[in-house]
């Protein structure tokens, strides 16, 4: 007999040779019906795959990723098997699973693929689908292995590479891969697959290589499925970023001035600094005193630092002095910096915490490949900070963080996030800087922060930094697609390398713990998401412009402007459009701007002093009528809904 143990921690005895999905079975049918993959003691497996010894199993559905990558690599095999039929001769390499969906790398040679084939491809895939091929695996010799792809110079490479004795082939239908394993029972289940695209890419992703064409695809369990996915593409493709950007006219990029590196057109940057005076003004309250540290920095700084290790070679190289010799480092990090603002003076215990915050922009070198719009530049503003504190503020600290952040998440209605909390390796505790017992305290602090907090919190075990545990907040936008802002990170290394001290009650010198924290994460990423996460419909309290006044005709210019007085007075941030156009037109390019108030005025409204209202995505002119006064209520009221003040 051998012990299973469950997730939930129950074990359960179970004769020795039983297979994952007779545990399902065993636990009930539907379990059982679902059950598409599965981990033995963190190893992925198959669903028939005899076990033979105690050991930890993990059953995955569809609905865990682990499930989703075995369905989708395990689709993979069956997209060669229809490419091999359709394209005589091709010769196959890797076929992963990826975050979305999966791709195969495939010699075409003589062949080529284009859209006019992904039909039949699909088609052939459901076919071999509904025929319910299971997959089964076998091991190989290393000698048979090569004999099989005697042809393919690719798969021929990876046996090469691999040890004898380790090789195995996975087999379905008349077709044979090359597979390591994580497959799902049969290909039966899989309901509606697409081709989504193809694109070339480099044998082992080296340019020196001859290049192949990636064939991208997804499939699902269900056609709805395939359905929402592509009406979800549709909706992210509207929600671009970079379309949003240009047709608001908040940033721009250009060839002159560099890849990577964004312009902030007026509009932008109004948005941006309406984003910092709210961090800064709940800053303020919290404690944190603004500082302005340089572009630039001495190579010894990064060298003290650490960064230089790490990135030097891989970043943007030193910037030398005519005459001196110096070397400077374009800022990758704001944290040496800070340091070094902490060192001006000696503290007392009595100081602490010190907290230091600055809008600092860095620098770091992506490759041009690699940038993507607002999310991945090579400038970028940080919201950063860094405490300084006593081992024991620590816990009080991350409370007050985590404070801070949910507050700027409230303001910009994310309200769907989990707290991912990084600690160490249980077993190898040897490569982490910093004293066990300050180590425990850290992750105590985190651990209890975030329960006394109510977050939502996983725990990842070994993810962890070297030089400390770190919270991140992985945060879902209205798409459902996750992103990570908002990190607060514990930092034992940089106050032992920069040599930070402070005077404890003893009298003697002690070292502060730092905490690196960053709400927003960057000004451009976080604005990216923004935009995309409210589709240009940013909170009001945000808006560039609040409200636009439309008028009738150029009759009521001077009430326009006198409107426009009015609501200046209130703090509303308004605009006229007075041009020589119809109101039709004035509404449809106010509706396109994201206008979220235009307010029509015309003879009844100058006669009455009043504006008639129409609402952003509202048909119909003028819903209501209201005086300026009234409108400002409605404006106040709507922005408090929302924006609160911070309180500590
Ligand atoms: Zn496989
Ligand atoms: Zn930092």
């Amino acid at each position: 007999m051998i012990k299973i143990t469950l997730p939930d921690g129950s074990v359960k005895e179970f004769a020795a040779g039983i297979t994952p999905m007779d545990v399902a079975k065993s636990i009930s049918e539907g379990l059982a019906r679902n059950v598409i993959s599965a981990s033995f003691n963190g190893t992925t497996i198959e669903t028939v795959t005899p076990l033979t010894t105690d050991g930890s199993l993990v059953l995955f559905t569809w609905n865990d990723d682990e499930g989703k990558k075995a369905f989708w690599h395990s689709t993979s095999h069956v997209m060669a098997q229809a490419l091999e039929e359709i394209f005589p001769g091709i010769k196959l390499t890797l076929g992963p699973a990826i975050a979305n969906g999966f791709y195969y790398d495939v010699d075409f040679e003589a062949h080529k693929i284009t859209d006019a084939d992904f039909k039949k491809i699909e088609d052939r895939v459901l076919e071999i689908s509904r025929e319910k091929h299971e997959f089964k695996m076998r091991p190989v010799s290393k000698a048979e292995a090569l004999e099989v792809y005697k042809d393919n110079v690719y798969k021929t490479e990876l046996i090469s590479n691999l040890e004898d004795g380790t090789i195995t082939f996975c087999d379905h239908s008349t077709f044979t891969d090359l597979c390591r394993g994580g497959h799902i029972p049969n290909t039966g289940i899989i309901k509606a697959m697409k081709i989504m695209s193809v694109a070339g890419a480099y044998w082992r992703g080296d340019e020196k290589n001859k290049q192949l064409t990636r064939v991208y695809g997804i499939s699902f369990p269900k056609q709805k499925d395939l359905t929402d996915y592509l009406e979800l593409l549709e909706e992210a493709k509207r929600r671009d970023h970079r379309k949003l950007g240009k047709e608001l006219e908040l940033f721009a990029f250009s060839s002159k001035v560099g890849q990577g590196l964004p312009l902030w057109l007026p509009k932008g940057a109004a948005l941006r600094d309406r984003l910092e005076q709210f961090l800064k003004r709940a800053q303020k309250k919290a404690g944190y005193e603004q500082v302005v540290t340089p572009h630039i920095g001495q190579k010894e700084l990064y060298v003290t630092s650490g960064h230089y290790a790490k990135y030097g070679a891989d970043s943007f190289q030193p910037i030398n002095t005519p005459a001196e010799g110096e070397e400077f480092l374009l800022k990758p990090m704001n944290c040496p910096h800070h340091c070094e603002i902490f060192n001006v003076r000696p503290w007392s215990y009595k100081d602490l915490p010190k907290r230091y915050a600055e809008f600092g922009t860095v620098y770091r070198y992506e490759q041009s490949g690699e940038l993507h719009g607002l999310t991945r530049v090579r400038g970028f503003t940080q919201d950063d900070a860094h405490i300084f504190c006593t081992p024991e503020q620590l816990d009080e600290e991350f409370k007050k963080v985590i404070d801070l952040v949910l507050y700027v998440f409230g303001s910009l209605g994310f309200e769907n996030f989990t707290a991912q909390v990084s600690l160490r390796d249980q077993e190898d505790r040897e490569k982490y800087i910093g004293s066990d017992e300050n180590w425990e305290k850290a992750e105590n602090a985190i651990i209890n922060a975030a329960k006394d907090k109510g977050l939502n919190t996983v725990i990842e075990y070994g993810e962890a930094a070297f030089y400390g545990p770190k919270l991140d907040f992985m945060v879902k936008d209205a798409l459902g697609r996750q992103w990570q802002l908002g990190t607060i990170q514990v930092d034992y290394n940089l106050p032992e390398r920069f040599d930070l001290t402070y005077k404890g009650s003893d009298d003697q010198l002690h070292r502060p713990v730092m905490i690196h924290r960053a709400p927003f994460g960057s000004m451009e990423r976080f604005i990216a998401i923004l935009l995309e996460h409210t589709a240009g419909n940013f909170p009001l309290w945000l808006m560039p412009e609040q409200a636009i006044i439309l008028s009738l005709s150029e009759k009521y210019e001077i009430y326009a402007k006198k409107v426009l007085d009015l609501l200046e007075n209130h703090e509303i941030r308004a605009l006229i459009d007075n041009r020589n156009e119809t109101i039709g037109k004035k509404i449809r390019d106010a509706e396109m701007q994201k206008m979220p108030f235009m307010l029509i005025v015309g003879e009844e409204e100058e006669r009455n002093g009043t504006v008639s209202i129409r609402r952003h995505g509202q048909e119909g002119k003028g819903n209501v009528t209201v005086t300026i006064e009234e409108f400002a209520t409605i404006v106040t009221e709507e922005i408090n809904k929302t924006l609160k003040v911070f309180t500590v």
